[in-house]
């Protein structure tokens, strides 16, 4: 299946020069939302996943079905103020502006194999942020599971020595 054709390219959002990969026609299509599920569903099932961290607001649409599939827990991720409970946190650059996300203290325990999971890889400060996190409560990322990798960001460079998994890569800014 070509998820590519799923994918819509939005220019100039949410600021000009960013062009924006527009999931929502991938979710729209029940066959290919099952089988970007699918995919990441494989990759993962032979291995033993704890919790599956995924990052709001994307990261949830495709981390919550897979911890399902997975027998993992889920663990939220999210913008500055919005858990309710005990959290840790970190600030980070992004692709557009700066981010700053928290992580429930109680969201992973010592030892546990975490599997990270967002919609996009770009310049990867949002995982590695997610990342910091998840080492910062003693946990193991045994992966970080993309939907989409823009490998022309270079995003896998802030994140070495960990696993990393991208369903569909874009290698240049206009390709669609
Ligand atoms: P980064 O921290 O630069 O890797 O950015 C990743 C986060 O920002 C992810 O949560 C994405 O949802 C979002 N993001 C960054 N760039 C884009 C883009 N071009 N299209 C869609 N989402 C993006």
């Amino acid at each position: 299946m070509d998820l590519k054709s799923v994918i819509r390219d939005v220019p100039d959002f949410p600021q000009p020069g960013v062009i924006f990969k527009d999931i929502t026609p991938l979710l729209q299509s029940t066959s290919a939302f099952k089988y970007a599920l699918d995919i990441l569903t494989e990759r993962y099932q032979g291995e033993r996943v704890d919790d599956v961290v995924a990052i709001e607001a994307r990261g949830f649409i495709f981390g919550a079905p897979l911890a399902l599939r997975l027998n993992a827990g889920f663990v939220p991720v999210r913008k500055k103020g919005k858990l309710p409970h005990k959290t840790v946190g970190i600030e980070y650059g992004l692709e557009y502006g700066s981010e700053a996300v928290e992580l429930h203290e109680d969201g992973v325990l010592p030892g546990k194999r975490v599997l990270i999971v967002d919609d996009v890889l770009a310049t990867g400060g949002t995982a590695a942020a997610a990342k910091s996190l998840v080492e910062q409560l003693g946990g193991h990322v045994i992966g970080l599971a993309f939907i989409i990798e823009l490998s022309f960001l270079n995003g896998r460079r802030r994140l070495p020595g960990v696993d990393l998994f991208s369903v569909i890569e874009y290698h240049t800014p206009d390709e669609s």
